[in-house]
């Protein structure tokens, strides 16, 4: 195995309660070796009796030294994230390994226009880019879909707020499946054809995708984006299935 990949023990600095059930974690990592935004780490946990279990975890900012961010959806019944989001405390140690992933990443260096397609927590390393992107001051022209049962659920609110505000090459749409806020102009419903298609790029700007989230939105998403004409060279899909074991 790579150098790169060893485990090494991450401390958690601080954290943010994005939602009701999503929390951002600030991990100190000594001698972390840096990463491009769309990479993932692993996290592992040891109790004292030796049991070791991991899960993938995606990076929710772009490189900052030795500190990494991390944003876990607490997952109900789940092993590792309701540790992760709710009992992890300041000064807690954990491992972790990465970054890993070498497809599904944005070079800010990039100018070709962009389609972020996110479901859920499917935006933590969609923030990632958005993040670079302005880091970089990038022209490359972003727009992000982001779809999420109800208003409760959005992780990074006002922070996504204020970049659409402020920033003119940046257009973010969200579509609620479940209840929308009142007056909102689009009634609550799955992500469709048409919301890709009138809230995306049309395939003869051809602009890079990138789509994560749950399994099952991935491959509708990608899948309608292929309908509509869009290269499939140019999709990079992450699924936040099940991982670990
Ligand atoms: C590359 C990659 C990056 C990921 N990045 C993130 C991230 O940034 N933030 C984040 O919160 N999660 C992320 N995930 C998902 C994460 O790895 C775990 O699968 C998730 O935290 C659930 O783990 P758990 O131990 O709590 O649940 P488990 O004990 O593994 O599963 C409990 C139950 O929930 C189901 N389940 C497992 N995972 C999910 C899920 N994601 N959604 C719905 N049901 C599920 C299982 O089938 C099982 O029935 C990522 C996954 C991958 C593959």
């Amino acid at each position: 195995m790579s150098p790169r990949l060893e485990w090494r023990v991450a401390t958690l600095a601080d954290f943010v309660d994005e939602t009701a059930t999503a929390r951002t974690l600030l991990l100190d990592v000594p001698g972390w070796p840096g990463h491009l935004p769309g990479q993932h780490v692993d996290v592992r946990l040891t109790d004292e009796d030796g049991y070791s279990t991991q899960r993938s975890y995606s990076l929710a900012a772009p490189a900052d030294g030795e500190r990494v961010e991390l944003t876990i959806q607490r997952v109900e019944d789940g092993e590792v994230s309701p540790y992760l989001a709710d009992t992890l405390a300041v000064g807690d140690p954990i491992e972790l390994r990465g970054p890993v992933g070498g497809w599904f990443l944005w070079h800010p260096s990039r100018t070709a226009p962009v389609l972020l397609v996110g479901g859920g927590s499917g935006i933590v390393p969609l923030m990632a880019m958005v993040r670079a992107r302005r880091q970089a001051r990038s022209r490359a022209p972003f727009r992000l879909i982001y779809s999420v049962r109800t208003p409760m659920d959005l992780i990074y609110a006002s922070e996504l707020r204020r970049s659409a505000r402020d920033d003119g090459g940046l257009d973010i749409t969200t579509v609620y499946t479940r209840s929308a806020p009142e007056a909102w102009p689009r009634p609550p419903g799955r992500l469709g054809l048409d919301d890709i298609e009138r809230f995306g790029w049309p395939p003869q700007f051809e602009p890079t995708c990138f789509v994560c989230g749950p399994t099952g939105f991935v491959e509708h998403v990608a899948t309608t984006l292929v309908h509509l004409g869009h290269d499939p060279r140019r999709i990079r899909t992450e699924r936040f299935g099940p991982t670990g074991g």
